[in-house]
């Protein structure tokens, strides 16, 4: 019998994270929990090593590794405390680690994820700005380090389900016309420009069919998270903008699509459950139990498809316009996104400020190309002062 393959969990204590560790608990002689990482929340994050006895776990700073180390002294067990970056690549990297599923949200998860990639692992990618940030750098690397990417967002791990063997090499010449990219449009779907205006936090992060952090969850009602899966969409399949198309599907039944030339058009299905792309890319080319509940069409009962509405949801065009844009400017629409994200959940700024900031940001801030991972960071700075600037001046 093989032993079971390392995993490395990063952002094991987020939606994603959880999701990963459910998987793998039902699959102990296959998988086991080799490093679990926190950056908040670390009561769970000892409560989590205590279930999984992960080799490493790893938090931001010396104060909270004291904690942990001291609590898991207390419950018998031998899991070693790594601290900052430094520790999140290293567990990232680690000569015994098999896969690593990288599940920090926002910019944070880009060093990381990297040092993953050039240790050739194999990535399981559920944090899309990472990708989004460093876009022709993070493919590169993933080729001149031999990692094997799987997607783990539930759109591409759908269109990577359809695609045909080889789409590596070109779409058109696999015979694939375009990706029809399904967004379920979030909770504000139906809502009016002047109600949007001033919808709270906890309305935006009211999800009608995920249950997601509240990061991705704020960026789904203001569809910029299908802007920033456009932009992953065309990075991860060598996608032209012009071979995306996005389609609001209420349901998020249909995870999303291929349209080949001869007609056909292959969809993956399934529940709204995370679970579903994170065993399917685990597994894979295998394919293992998720916990998730058999799809029920009858209970479905029916389907819906409308265009997106890019007047009330202006992020949708401004991310396109970044990737066509292309050099920095998706970085740039990324950290001011996350800095606009940040200040509406902090009641800094209403939610219809969201894309105005980032509008205005990527306004001024000069693209330039991408050469190395500084060109990103520093694009990702400016950005973020650049949008913190703007927030000043619109203090309310
Ligand atoms: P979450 O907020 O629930 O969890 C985020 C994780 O990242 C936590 O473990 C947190 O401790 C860690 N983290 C946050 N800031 C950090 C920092 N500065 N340094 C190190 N660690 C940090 O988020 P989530 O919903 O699990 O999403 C994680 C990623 O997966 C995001 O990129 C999101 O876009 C993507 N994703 C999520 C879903 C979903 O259903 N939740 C679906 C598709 C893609
Ligand atoms: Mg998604």
């Amino acid at each position: 019998m093989t032993s079971p393959q390392n995993i490395t969990v990063l952002g094991a204590t987020g939606s994603i994270g959880l999701s990963t560790l459910d998987v793998i608990a039902r699959h102990p002689d296959r998988y086991r929990a080799f490093a679990l990482t926190g950056y908040t929340r670390l009561d769970e994050l000892g409560a989590l090593c205590i279930t999984h006895e992960p080799r490493f776990a790893v938090v931001p700073g010396s104060a909270q590794a004291e904690a942990l180390e001291h609590r898991i002294k207390a419950a018998g067990l031998s899991t070693q405390v790594l601290v900052g970056e430094a520790g999140l690549s290293e567990v990232s990297a680690h000569p015994d680690v098999d896969a690593v599923m990288a599940a920090i949200v926002g910019a944070a998860g880009l060093k990381p994820t990297l040092a993953a990639v050039e240790a050739g692992k194999k990535v399981l990618l559920a944090n899309k700005e990472a990708l989004v940030m460093s876009g022709s750098l993070f493919m590169q690397a993933v080729k001149t380090y031999n990692a094997k990417l799987l997607p783990i967002d539930s759109e591409h791990n759908a269109i990577f389900q359809c695609l045909p063997v080889g789409y590596e090499e070109g779409l058109v010449a696999k015979g694939v016309r375009r990706i029809l990219l399904t967004a379920s449009g979030g909770p504000f779907r139906e809502t009016s420009l002047e109600v949007l205006r001033d919808v709270t936090p906890d309305q935006a992060c009211a999800h009608p069919n995920w249950s997601m952090g509240r990061k991705i969850s704020v960026d789904s009602a203001t569809m910029m998270n299908k802007g920033l899966e456009f932009i992953e969409a065309c990075w991860l399949f060598n996608a032209r903008p012009d071979q995306v198309e996005v389609v609001v599907h209420p349901q998020s039944v249909i995870h999303s699509l291929v349209d080949y030339i001869d007609g056909s058009v292959l969809a993956q299905l399934g529940n709204p459950d995370m679970r579903t792309p994170i065993a399917h890319a685990l597994a894979w080319p295998e394919r293992i139990e998720s916990g998730v509940s058999p799809l029920d069409l009858f209970a479905v009962a029916r389907l819906d498809f409308q265009k997106p509405d890019e007047q009330r949801f202006p992020c949708l065009r401004l991310a396109r316009e970044a990737i066509s844009a292309g050099g920095t400017a998706p970085a740039t629409l990324n950290a001011a996104n996350e800095v606009a994200v940040d200040a509406f959940l902090n009641g800094r700024a209403r939610f219809d400020e969201i894309p105005q900031i980032i509008e205005a940001v990527l306004q001024q801030e000069t693209i330039s190309a991408v050469t190395d991972l500084e060109c990103v960071m520093q694009a990702d700075r400016h950005a973020r002062d650049s949008a913190n600037v703007w927030l000043e001046r619109h203090r309310r």
